[in-house]
């Protein structure tokens, strides 16, 4: 996508305003972009929508060309989608918080309650897991070797695990009991929180389904967390729909995100269930479990590097009223002088940070090479020769002659040699300010590669 969008950048870096043709345009690579990213087709359509109207009604950018704009657009709607900000668990006022997990056979339900375990262990709490998958013959084993590696209690279907006796009434057979007696479990033993692992089949099942439910019921959860494989592709759509029915789950986790996938299966989800994806699983070791950042997910989905960082920064370095000065300059028809100069001079020195970043970007050779050859020194040499300057010399600086030069050279502490190539490049400048005000453009003036 990268090569595809900064080609797209390119074609419409000089234009000043967003068209609906600048704006399709970006869309079209963006929509391309979600497709690979596996995100569901009537998501992607519905999501091109939302920021076509939104770009379309959208204040043209003095700091950023259409493309960047609509990117940013874009990045956000993609944020907003994804959650936000991060949402964190909700735990019970009294008792042990009650957390469920949910989703199909192996979408890593049983593993993610050992990373939750361990979590919650390192942040001071008393986790005990709950072996309520009695489907696959070994997955109340594989439960207690996950709760044994995270040094965490496992209660199990069995009489005399962890020697506990059969609660009155319990069925090791049954996992609604089965859950049930864990909790009255974990209160005595005064776990501050549970996990309940349930079972899964290949495919959404109503069987299934309802046993999640009945198991909901009986220990009324504080979080149903419903385990979605990141590699699930356009299945997503119709799974998630599915538990969103079936248990109406409270927040989402996005496992196996170590793998090619890209994430669409995120974007998918958040946009067809509306609930939040709570953390992500990224590999097979207890400790490969993360807290989701919407932020991070929307660009791994775009893929974009650190295009989305470099937007921020371009924002942030072009000053805005500086811009609408300018431009207005421009438009009046006024002449670009020595201080505008400085001014430009002084944001690119702003945009000096940025110089390591671009340097991981795909085609942005041209605009770090400017940036290498830029010096921040010359920056300060320039301040100076034109603070030694007066307000004349300044508006006009045809009127510099040599004896004006030597004297200027001196209260700048600079030579004349300087003084005579700093007005060399302030002409050129000019020369192309002229150039761009006969074009009528009032887009970044004098940025080279923005
Ligand atoms: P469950 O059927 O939903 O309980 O899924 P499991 O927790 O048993 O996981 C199924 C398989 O996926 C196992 O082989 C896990 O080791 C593996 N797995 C689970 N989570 C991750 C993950 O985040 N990354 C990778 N690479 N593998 C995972
Ligand atoms: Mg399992």
């Amino acid at each position: 996508l990268s090569d595809r969008l900064t080609s797209t950048f390119k074609n419409l870096r000089s234009k000043g305003r967003l068209s609906e043709a600048d704006i399709d345009a970006t869309i079209r690579e963006i929509r391309r972009a979600l497709l690979d990213a596996d995100v569901a087709v009537p998501v992607v359509r519905d999501f091109a929508g939302i920021v076509r109207e939104r770009a379309l009604s959208a204040e043209v950018s003095g700091a950023l060309n259409p493309a960047q704009q609509v990117v940013k657009i874009v990045n956000e709607e993609l944020v907003n989608i994804l959650g936000g900000e991060h949402r964190p668990l909700n735990f019970a006022k009294t008792g042990p918080t009650v957390i469920m997990l949910a989703g199909l056979q192996g979408a890593g339900k049983t593993t993610l309650a050992g990373k939750l375990a361990l979590n919650l262990k390192e942040q001071g709490h008393t986790p005990m897991l709950v072996a309520a998958d009695l489907q696959r013959p070994n997955a109340v084993t594989q439960l207690k070797v996950v709760g044994e590696r995270a040094g965490v209690p496992v209660y199990a279907p069995h009489p005399g695990n962890q020697g506990e006796a059969a609660l009155p009434g319990v069925s090791a057979g049954d996992p609604v009991s089965v859950a049930l007696a864990g909790l009255e479990t974990a209160k005595t033993r005064q776990h501050s929180v549970i996990i309940v692992d349930t079972a899964g089949r290949l495919g959404v099942d109503q069987e299934l389904m309802e046993q999640a439910a009945d198991i909901r019921d009986a220990i009324n959860p504080n979080e149903i967390l419903f385990v979605i494989d990141a590699m699930i592709g356009q299945d997503a759509v119709a799974t998630a729909q599915a538990f969103n029915e079936g248990v109406n789950f409270t927040g989402v986790v996005l496992s196996k995100l170590d793998g090619d996938a890209r994430g669409g299966a995120a974007l998918s989800v958040a946009r067809v269930t509306g609930k939040p994806i709570l953390f992500a699983s990224t590999g097979e070791k207890l400790t490969d479990f993360e807290v989701f950042h919407p932020d991070r997910m929307a660009s791994r989905i775009l893929d974009m590097g650190d295009i989305l960082t470099l937007i921020e920064q371009a924002e942030k370095a072009f000053d805005t009223q500086e811009a609408e000065r300018m431009a207005q300059k421009i438009q009046d028809g006024k002449d670009f002088t020595l201080a505008d100069f400085l001014v430009q001079m002084q944001q690119l020195r702003n945009m000096g940070s940025m110089k390591k970043m671009l340097g991981m970007l795909p085609g942005m050779g041209q605009m770090r090479e400017a940036l290498d050859n830029f010096d921040e020194r010359e920056v300060n040499r320039i301040e100076a020769i034109i603070q030694s300057m007066t307000p004349a010399e300044r508006d006009n600086p045809k009127i510099i002659n040599g004896s004006r030069r030597s004297r200027i050279a001196k209260g700048s502490g600079t030579t004349v040699t300087e003084i005579n190539q700093l007005l060399q490049r302030f002409d050129a400048a000019q020369k192309m300010m002229r150039q761009m005000n006969k074009g009528g453009g009032a887009g970044m003036p004098g940025m080279p590669g923005m």
